[in-house]
């Protein structure tokens, strides 16, 4: 399935007359709404049959109108899926290639197509599929796409995934990274009418469907040779790709050009701090056991911003039983180290694993906050799903773990909705798995609103962030109110403070960090000592451009910067006279412009003077 919208064979000059009509109703209309434009494009078809895309439209805008000043007006009239950007950044996933994982935990689906845990049915999976996971070519061509239905581009925030990225080689992390930020970097000179699309005439280096039949073989093989080896099953999924990776010569041969430099690196993140597509944050997922001190600097000179992080269970016995290789102790300090170094935190936790029950699993998610060593920003809840590619199938097979029932379900999600703090957005809720994947258990994909409906008629108010984002709407900003939330965070305090209106909406928040000066020197980097730190600062909003002014729209009426600029009190009132901030390459440019100077892998400022209306 390509979907990248640049790739139709779609010329606007050969349609002109058509779309100049649609186009003109669309710039007269003083409202105009789905129904219209559905009415105008039955008016007017494409080639006198079909229908005209939106993103023909848009397409079509550009080349008849280019450069013209009421292009974003236009684009926001048919704009595509408003939500994907409506949270303030436009967000570009990207999977690395496969490639063994050091964990063997018995849930975990092996698709030897994709990195571990990943399946080839899911659609981000696919895309990466069809890119032959080419972090250029996923990363460009999704800025293409989004460019093409009328989604700003300017912020981005570049998530990568596949297995545990800790476990890849140092060199092809750099390499993954840098062609990530040549793509945004190069984006604005492949659109237009006139530009070169790079990404057309693919050649595939490597043939897939090769790896395919090689992995079915060795599965057969590895199959009938497993016995009752319960290794068996990890062996299968890193033994195979490892093999087909040494047995192609031009598989080896593209592994060894997956390699760059960190100067390379550094001068390519320098390039996109000015860029007109900006990386404003990047993620990387990693298990608890891979994270050391070294490994979270590495990170963040990768540039990341957040880091996901298996967290499964805060029992030490169903980790066990689920062979997920390391313990809570491990957990914990992973997540001190990676809040120390100033890091978000998203958390993924399962419910319904092999020894758990519906019950342990409510105390286990209570645990998630009442513990100070946890306490994660964000997070991703992922019941348990039986996939036949898992060991688990064997568990299932002979009655030992079977998935809950939709009202044992219900009850774990209800009691997480109602159990989240206000300072943690629950990112999800379920795992979005192609129901064809499920062998058994839920399939109900719109698993969310299922719960937050139930906890409504229970009387439970959802009170974290995904539940009170403002989204799109006008922000009037006399009408909102900063509001202020306090917890102890690892051998530290956590600031949360949020702009909320009359309803509780949240415009924007910022993550403050007040290290304990007695904290472990262990769990925060040598450039921070003695500093307050700001962990994250996001601002509401449908995406708006650097640059372009969006009137009521909560990115550009000063949340941000009033937001640090109370960050710096607090901090200052707390005997804090530096401040530091894990910014992103992309807002380096406007720290710079609130003061702040550039340090090794954080900027930092004097936490006074005041941050002032006027001064930086
Ligand atoms: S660490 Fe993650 S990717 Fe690796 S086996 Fe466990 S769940 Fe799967």
């Amino acid at each position: 399935m390509n979907t990248d919208t640049s790739a139709y064979p779609f010329e606007p000059e050969e349609h002109a007359s058509e779309l100049e009509a649609i186009i003109g109703a669309i710039e007269r209309a003083p409202r105009f709404g789905e129904r219209d434009l559905e009415h105008l494009l039955r008016r007017h078809p494409k080639d006198g049959r079909g229908f005209f895309s939106k993103s023909e439209l848009i397409r079509g805008y550009r080349a008849l109108r280019p450069g013209s000043a009421a292009e974003h007006a236009f684009v926001e009239r048919v704009r595509m899926k408003p939500v994907r950007t409506r949270s303030g950044v436009a967000p570009v996933t990207v999977l690395t290639k496969p490639f063994p994982c050091p964990g063997r935990c018995i849930f975990c689906p092996s698709d030897v197509r994709m990195p571990k845990s990943y399946l080839s049915s899911e659609p981000g999976a696919q895309r990466a599929a069809e890119h032959q996971f080419d972090p250029f070519r996923q990363t460009l061509s999704r800025l293409r796409s989004f460019h093409h239905t009328g989604h700003p581009t300017d912020k981005i925030e570049l998530i990568v995934l596949g297995g545990t990225w800790s476990s890849y080689p140092e060199a092809y992390q750099i390499w993954f990274i840098l062609r990530c930020f040549e793509a945004m970097n190069r984006f604005s000179a492949t659109i237009g009418p006139a530009a070169r699309d790079p990404l057309a005439h693919f050649e595939p280096e490597v043939d897939f469907r090769e790896l395919v039949r090689t992995v079915e073989g060795a599965l057969l093989a590895s199959g009938e040779a497993a016995g009752d080896d319960p290794d068996a099953h990890r062996r299968d999924y890193n033994q195979v790709v490892s093999a087909w990776t040494s047995a192609h010569p031009r598989v080896a041969d593209q592994a060894r050009r997956q390699i760059a430099s960190w100067a390379d690196l550094e001068s390519a993140q320098q390039a996109n701090e000015t860029a007109s597509a900006r990386c404003v944050g990047l993620s990387l997922e990693t298990r608890p056991d891979r994270l050391d001190r070294d490994e979270a600097l590495q990170m963040r000179r990768l540039g990341a911003t957040k880091v996901q992080i298996g967290i499964q269970s805060m029992d030490d016995e169903v980790l066990a039983l689920n062979r997920r290789g390391h313990d809570t102790a491990r957990t914990r300090r992973a997540i001190r180290l990676l809040r120390g170094a100033g890091f978000k935190i998203q958390a993924h936790w399962m419910p319904n694993l092999h020894g758990s029950t519906p019950d342990r699993d409510c105390e286990d998610f209570d645990r998630l906050f009442r513990d100070p060593d946890l306490r994660p920003d964000e997070l991703k809840i992922y019941p348990c799903s039986l996939i036949e590619s898992a060991e688990l199938m064997a568990y299932y097979r002979r009655g030992a773990w079977r998935p809950y029932d939709r009202d044992e379900l219900l009850d774990v999600l209800v009691h997480s909705l109602s159990a989240t703090p206000r300072y943690c957005r629950l990112t999800r809720v379920i795992r979005d798995i192609p129901g064809t994947d499920i062998v058994t258990g839920n399939r109900t994909t719109n698993m969310r609103q299922v719960a937050e409906a139930e906890a409504r008629d229970r009387g439970v108010v959802c009170r974290d962030i995904r539940a009170r984002e403002i989204g799109g709407r006008p922000v009037d900003p006399g009408r909102l109110r900063m509001r202020r939330t306090d917890y102890e965070a690892g051998s530290g305090r956590e600031t949360f403070l949020e702009f909320v209106d009359a309803e509780d909406r949240i415009a924007g928040f910022l993550r403050l960090r007040l290290p304990a000066a007695a904290g472990s020197a262990e769990s925060r980097p040598a450039e921070l000592a003695g500093r307050a730190l700001i962990r994250e600062v996001h601002v509401y909003g449908a995406v708006v451009g650097f640059g372009e002014r969006g009137e009521g729209r909560s990115q550009h009426v000063g949340l941000g910067r009033r937001l640090i600029a109370e960050a710096l009190k607090i901090a200052g009132d707390a005997g804090f006279e530096r401040m530091a901030v894990i910014s992103s390459v992309g807002t380096r440019e406007y720290y710079r412009g609130l003061g702040f100077t550039d340090g090794e892998l954080y900027q930092h400022r004097p936490t006074a003077p005041p941050l002032g209306e006027s001064s930086p």
